[in-house]
């Protein structure tokens, strides 16, 4: 991952748990693998900015509680925007919908048929395999192996 731009990270549901909204000054407990994640941009020397609704048209006071709140559980203050711009090269948001660029596709719905494909593979070659393992062995492969065991919890209840 090329080291300039910066990736954009969503605050209430991606980084932190979020059921609904409190108070400014409420932020919800760190999401352990996003927050793995982010100490692992961060280690890499990428640029990582928390992306949320929150910091619209707010007051000072709201943008320390959430420079608080990264400060403690990833160890920076980290920039925080609403703004998306040029320099995005990411945005990890629990709302966002990927798409393919230039195409209208989205990106999931590619994936989902990538490993359909491969799954399809799996069985002309007499292999028998459900197409969850499929999805969970891809996961894991590319998944980074320090965040493995994150990665594995997470997907362990997954079904597509
Ligand atoms: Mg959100």
């Amino acid at each position: 991952m090329s080291k300039r731009g910066w990736i954009g990270v969503d605050l209430d549901g991606t980084l932190a748990q979020y059921d609904n909204w409190v108070s400014p000054d409420r932020i919800g407990d760190p999401i352990p693998l996003m927050v793995a994640r982010v100490k692992g941009w961060l280690g890499q020397g990428v640029e990582v900015r928390i992306m949320t609704a929150r910091a619209w048209n707010a007051p000072q006071e709201v943008i320390d509680c959430i420079q608080d709140w990264t400060e403690k559980h990833i160890g920076h203050r980290l920039p925080v925007t609403c703004t998306k711009e040029d320099g995005m090269i990411q945005l990890w948001d629990d709302r966002a919908v990927g798409v393919v660029p230039n195409s209208g596709l989205r990106a999931e719905s590619v994936l989902h048929a990538a490993l359909k494909r491969h799954h399809e593979w799996h069985q002309e070659d007499g292999l028998e395999m459900k197409l969850g393992d499929v999805y969970f062995d891809c996961a894991s492969a590319y998944c980074d192996s320090s965040l493995e065991e994150e990665t594995t919890a997470a997907l362990a209840g997954y079904q597509p």
